[in-house]
């Protein structure tokens, strides 16, 4: 049988680096594998990882844990517009990105070096520079935990949202996703109209506006603001932007006329770091934990922190948060 360790140290399986031992762990990388595996610790609570990089561990975690390996790449079908993509949910999501950008396909380079693999891109619906997984999303394969059997998932039942899926709501945990399958667009559609993309762009000086253009302006703003998990520990933006109805937005703004938002269809997203760094943290160390200097979304394990460490300061960020602008922050990170 596929080899299972027993009280496993977890550290470098998660990007924020805290010490916590999983009961059991293993790696499957394929469905052979995972069957094996489900069949023999068939009464196991299981928690299926990737990089590790949209979790906070605060205890040591019961069962088996499994890391998907499930590697692979494949053109399955295409048409004068479109290629149908299908990746193995081990495979490193930038990997992907990077077969579609030398292809010179369009729909994912806004979504350059996001940490993780394939699978947990639809959990939360994988989102950065205006564009999100949904976008290019057509179906994943999922193998169902307790009846141990593979369901065919399509987009719509997926019920994507900002920054969430099914996967994170009404069937959290229920699932091990295998592999998504993406429509990516041979007549790209550029998406350059946020954030700091078109003046990086205006900076690199790269000529014609090209897939790979984008790709490596994304690239380049995310090493200069964000902090490498392999140097400092970080989950990236630990919190969600709260998105307000416009009534509520109207009675802040009156006491903050600087605060900046976006419109969200009906309703407003206000920045969270924003407010963060309003009340004071941005850049400031509690402890082992702290709000990265660049981007006080971000929270950080500057070594020793422990996952509950960094929960309580959350908490702290959540109630300065409230208290201020009578907002409340949701995080985005997956606690365990
Ligand atoms: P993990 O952290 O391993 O898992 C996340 C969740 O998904 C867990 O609940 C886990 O149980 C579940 N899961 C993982 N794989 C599977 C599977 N195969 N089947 C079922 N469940 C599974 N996110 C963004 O959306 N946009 C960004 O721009 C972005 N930037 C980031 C920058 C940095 C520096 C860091 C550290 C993180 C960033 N993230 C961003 C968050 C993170 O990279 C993504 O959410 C990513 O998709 C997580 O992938 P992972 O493999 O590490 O998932
Ligand atoms: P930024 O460009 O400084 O902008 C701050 C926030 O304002 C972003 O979070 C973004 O919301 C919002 N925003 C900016 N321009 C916008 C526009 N034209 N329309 C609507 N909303 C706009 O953000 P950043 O921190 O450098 O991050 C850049 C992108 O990478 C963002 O999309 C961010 O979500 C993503 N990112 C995500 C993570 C993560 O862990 N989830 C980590 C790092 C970066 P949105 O977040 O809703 O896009």
């Amino acid at each position: 049988m596929t080899k299972v360790l027993e009280d496993f140290d977890l550290t470098s399986y998660n990007t924020f680096h805290v010490p916590v031992r999983a009961e059991y762990f293993s790696s499957f990388g394929s469905m052979d594998d995972l069957l094996e595996l489900s069949s023999h610790f068939g009464n196991h609570q299981k928690l299926i990882i990737g990089g590790g990089s949209n979790l906070l561990f605060t205890k040591d975690v019961g069962g088996l844990v499994l890391q998907n390996k499930i590697r692979g790449i494949e053109i399955i079908s295409e048409d004068e517009n479109f290629v149908f993509v299908n990746a193995g949910a081990g495979v490193v999501w930038h990997e992907l990105v990077l077969f579609a950008v030398n292809h010179q396909w369009g729909g994912i380079e806004n979504l350059s070096l996001i940490p993780g693999f394939v699978g947990a891109a639809p959990i939360q619906n994988i989102g950065a520079y205006g564009v999100e997984l949904c976008n290019v999303f057509e179906e994943l394969e999922a193998f169902h935990l307790k009846d141990r059997e593979i369901h065919k998932i399509k987009k719509d039942d997926c019920e994507f949202g900002y920054r969430k899926s099914v996967f994170k709501n009404k069937s959290k945990g229920q699932y091990a996703i295998l592999n998504i399958t993406l429509r990516l667009n041979k007549k790209p559609v550029f998406n350059i109209g946020y954030g700091a993309i078109q003046k990086q762009l205006e900076q690199m000086n790269t000529g014609e506006l090209s897939v790979k253009a984008i790709s490596d302006a994304v690239i380049q703003i995310r090493q200069s603001k964000l902090p490498d998990p392999a140097v400092i520990g970080n989950a990236g933006s630990f919190f969600k932007n709260p998105i307000i109805d416009f009534e509520s937005f109207q009675e802040v703004k009156k006491i903050f006329p600087e605060m900046p938002s976006y419109p969200a269809g009906e309703k407003i997203k206000v920045p969270a770091a924003w407010l963060i760094e309003q009340c004071g943290f941005k850049g400031i160390r509690v402890g082992n934990t702290g709000c990265y200097k660049n981007q006080p979304l971000v929270l950080v394990n500057y070594g020793n922190a422990t996952g509950s460490e960094i929960f309580e300061f959350s908490e702290r960020i959540i109630q300065t948060v409230r208290e201020k602008f009578q907002i409340t922050l949701e995080r985005e990170v997956n606690i365990f």
